[in-house]
């Protein structure tokens, strides 16, 4: 079944991607196994699937000792600078830094491990008060502060836009986070990167943010089925 839907997804990713005139290579899956244990991530790394997104820092602990080490965790959800210590030892990239004290506690525990991590900016780009992230206003001198960390890499942004019922309706917050992006690079605030990394697109509307330049798309439920409410 899982073997299954990540080829579906992934047929699906080089539709849209070659709808609008990019590469397949471009757009990077990642499989979001939050609330789901580590024999689900074992299955679907057998059938190719590399990334993984979590959203608790205790699961991907829990879960990355339990897979192959080629295994990578994307983190996802909202993280305290009290986990950023396990953050900088067990992810591979933290798509959510939306402050910039989060991204000096993540370069401070980077430092002591000597090591580099790439990161996105999370950005509240429809202005959702459900939402995390940096405001739109605010993005470019959280961009600006988290170049400054010698140890991490701001590889691009990351958005949640406001759930809609039509993925269509995301379209608009999803070419907003290209502008946005683009102005950035404009003024040179990603120099470690060709070009910026854009986050967005879930399981209803990833062909949506394809289509507007998603660079990483995270798919949950349409892999690995509905998930169980945290007990
Ligand atoms: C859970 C989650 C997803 C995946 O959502 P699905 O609708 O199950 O595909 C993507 N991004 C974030 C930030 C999430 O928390």
């Amino acid at each position: 079944m899982i073997a299954e839907n990540i080829q579906l997804i992934q047929a699906k990713i080089n539709e849209a991607a070659a709808k609008s005139g990019r590469s397949t290579d471009e757009v990077k899956l990642i499989a979001v196994s939050k609330r789901f244990p580590a024999s689900v991530v074992k299955e679907a790394h057998a059938a190719g699937q590399i990334f993984f997104g979590e959203n608790y820092i205790q699961e991907v602990q829990l879960k990355k000792d339990q897979v192959p080490p080629e295994v990578k965790f994307h983190f996802i959800g909202h993280l305290q600078s009290n986990k950023a210590k396990i953050a900088a030892a067990t992810c591979d990239m933290i798509e959510t830094v939306d402050r910039y004290k989060l991204g000096k506690s993540l370069d401070k525990h980077l430092q002591a491990l000597d090591k580099t991590m790439d990161i996105l900016a999370q950005i509240n780009i429809g202005d959702d008060s459900n939402k995390a992230g940096a405001k739109k206003d605010e993005a470019e001198e959280l961009v600006k502060q988290l170049g400054d960390l010698p140890n991490l890499r701001v590889c691009g942004l990351m958005t949640m836009p406001p759930f809609e019922q039509e993925a269509e309706l995301s379209r608009i917050h999803f070419r907003n986070l290209r502008l946005l992006a683009e102005q950035l690079a404009d003024k040179g605030l990603f120099p470690d990167v060709k070009s910026p990394d854009l986050s967005m697109g879930m399981s209803g509307d990833f062909h949506i943010a394809i289509e507007e330049g998603a660079t990483i798309v995270r798919v949950g439920t349409a892999i690995f089925g509905q998930r169980l409410p945290r007990s």
